[in-house]
């Protein structure tokens, strides 16, 4: 029934982080993420008439004009992120809550937030569903951050803004890194990676001309 198997996106995946390691700086990601693509069932974030579609290494949509990413770029930000079994995570953009999923793998608990409540509701229950209990979500604007339970190990954001959110960066721990897509919206943007250092001192890498969705102010 699907046009590719998950063998074939791991292999895909593993294909293009080597093409892209000279600018992303790893040819090879971890073996706990690539074991979280693994066991994370992709199908059943994107819409069903997609379903034949889950593995391919493209984008797909998931309704309200918002796309899931390509595996490829969902398993690159995971593993940028650097996680540990013992972290808590940031992640602005929920979405189908593919991307919580895989994090929700990896980490103790992943915060999340989608400015669109119907997406936030669709992601809640399959979540729950799947038995991830250690994912909290809500509807409300990223670009402020969620003070509540900062600051975070990390932080990822899955839609492109025009600039990085200060607030972002100030909930971000020490020692953390934030990934994130930064450009005008449907024109050329850049994968960032910043890191917190021990002085609070932020360095930025840029690795990775990206396309994105809008980050938008949702007040
Ligand atoms: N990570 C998602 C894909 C996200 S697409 C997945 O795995 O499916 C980007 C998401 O960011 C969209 O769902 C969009 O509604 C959301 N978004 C856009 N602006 C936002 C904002 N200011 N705060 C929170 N979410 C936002």
């Amino acid at each position: 029934m699907y046009r590719h198997t998950r063998d074939e996106m791991i292999q895909t995946i593993t294909r293009e982080v080597a093409m892209t390691g000279a600018m992303t700086g790893r040819a090879t990601l971890s073996s706990r993420v690539m074991k979280a693509m693994v066991d994370v069932p992709r199908e059943r974030f994107v819409p069903r008439h997609l379903r034949a579609d889950a593995y391919g290494n493209f984008p797909l949509p998931i309704g309200n004009g918002q796309t899931i990413s390509q595996p490829f770029i969902v398993a690159l930000m995971t593993d940028l992120l650097e996680t540990r079994p013992e972290h808590r995570v940031l992640e602005v953009g929920t979405g189908s809550g593919y991307q919580t999923a895989v994090l929700a793998s990896l980490v103790e608990q992943v915060y999340s937030l989608e400015l669109r409540p119907e997406l936030t509701g669709t992601a809640q229950r399959l979540l729950e569903q799947l038995g991830y209990r250690n994912v909290t979500l809500r509807s409300a604007d990223g670009y402020l951050g969620w003070q509540e339970y900062a600051p975070y190990d990390a932080i990822m954001v899955t839609a492109a803004a025009p600039e990085v959110p200060e607030a972002l960066l100030e909930q971000l721990k020490v020692g953390g890194y934030l990934v994130i897509p930064v450009g005008a919206p449907y024109q050329r943007q850049e994968l960032l990676r910043l890191h917190k250092d021990v002085s609070g001192r932020v360095t930025i890498d840029e690795l990775l001309g990206v396309a994105f969705v809008p980050l938008v102010h949702g007040h």
